[in-house]
């Protein structure tokens, strides 16, 4: 592998990409202020304060507006959810941040209007963005990828994901398989593409520090959907955590899952919940956190409640249960002429 001879390199220009953000946002308003003021002192000092080309690639992404889209970045105060695993997304849209003494993993990025956010959540625990080494999506929807760009950006990190999700992310939409690809057409389902996305094979893992992630495909509510899954320890205990893709058979209209011109994509649907049923679980965390009660969860734990409510081994199992519920409704509707 060459990737990691770069990740030096990398880390040292995210660092410096990162800590000159905060300066140039500073120095750039700052030399407005003082040229409107005082038009005769614009320096060629303060014109190299802030120049065009790094202000731009600091810079986050435009925020995509939709129906849930504020709902979803309202922001939730980051909270520890077990061992080196951190919550950091905004309320509606997962984020999860693992951290280790040689550097951090993030999934997801959720919409472009959440990345400052998320950055802003990682500096709330007390950990760096410019210390992420690598970013993993779960699908390359608006919704979980559309801030990835900005923080692959402001970090310097290698962006990970399945093959399909891979050529989606750096397409910056739906590839034209997605269910939802139709909709590829609408701004919203445009997204800043990531660079250099790797792609991580079917049970394959990507390693950082002492975390190993592990990828599994589970293709359905897109063609690259993938579940991670890793391990998180404190005192001496390890459980096994699990980052649930959506298994949501939701697709524009007059697309049909089980169209004959793909007679594979029901039986990979199929496939994928009985992989996420049968993933050694100890906590699930799911990419929109209400899928998984998250808020549930939180304010039983703020309670008191015991054992932690975030421990549930049967959880992947129920939303398993619940997604094959859904898809063989779905299969039925469609079969119905529905
Ligand atoms: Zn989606």
């Amino acid at each position: 592998m060459t990737i990691p001879d770069l990740l030096p390199l990398a880390l040292l220009l995210g660092l410096a990409c990162n800590a000159s953000a905060r300066v140039s946002v500073a120095q750039s308003s700052g030399a407005a202020a003082a040229s409107a003021a005082e038009p005769v002192l614009a320096s060629p000092a303060a014109a190299l304060a802030a120049p065009a080309a790094d202000t731009a690639t600091r810079a986050v992404d435009a925020p995509i507006q939709c129906s849930y889209c504020d709902e979803w970045n309202r922001q939730r105060e980051p909270f520890k959810i077990f061992g080196n695993t951190y919550y950091v997304g905004p309320a509606g849209l997962s984020a999860l941040l693992i951290t280790t003494p040689e550097g951090h993993v993030l999934l997801d990025g959720g919409l472009p209007q959440s990345a400052a956010l998320i950055a802003a959540n990682i500096d709330k625990l007390g950990f760096k963005v410019a210390d992420v080494r690598v970013i993993a999506n779960s699908h390359a929807h608006y919704d979980h990828a559309g801030g990835i760009s900005a923080l692959q950006r402001l970090s310097g990190a290698r962006v990970v994901a399945s093959a399909q999700g891979a050529a989606a992310l750096q397409a910056g939409q739906p590839t034209d398989d997605d269910p939802q690809a139709s909709s590829g057409g609408e701004p919203r389902f445009h997204f800043a593409p990531a660079a250099r996305v790797e792609v991580i094979p079917d049970s394959g893992n990507v390693r950082v520090g002492d975390v190993t992630l592990v990828a599994h495909y589970t293709p359905g509510h897109t063609p690259g959907s993938t579940t991670w899954t890793w391990q998180s320890c404190d005192a001496g205990r390890c459980l096994n955590i699990v980052y649930g893709d959506s298994l949501n058979p939701v697709s524009d209209d007059g697309f049909l899952y089980t169209d004959p011109a793909r007679p594979g994509v029901v039986p990979a649907f199929y496939r994928s919940i009985d992989v996420v049923a049968h993933l050694s679980c100890d906590i699930l965390v799911s990419v929109h956190p209400d899928f998984t009660k998250i808020d549930d969860k939180l304010a039983a734990r703020e309670r008191g409640v015991t054992p932690d409510p975030f421990i549930d081994t049967g959880a992947c199992h129920a939303y398993a249960a619940e997604a094959r519920r859904k898809l063989e409704r779905r299969v039925a509707a469609e079969g119905a002429g529905r």
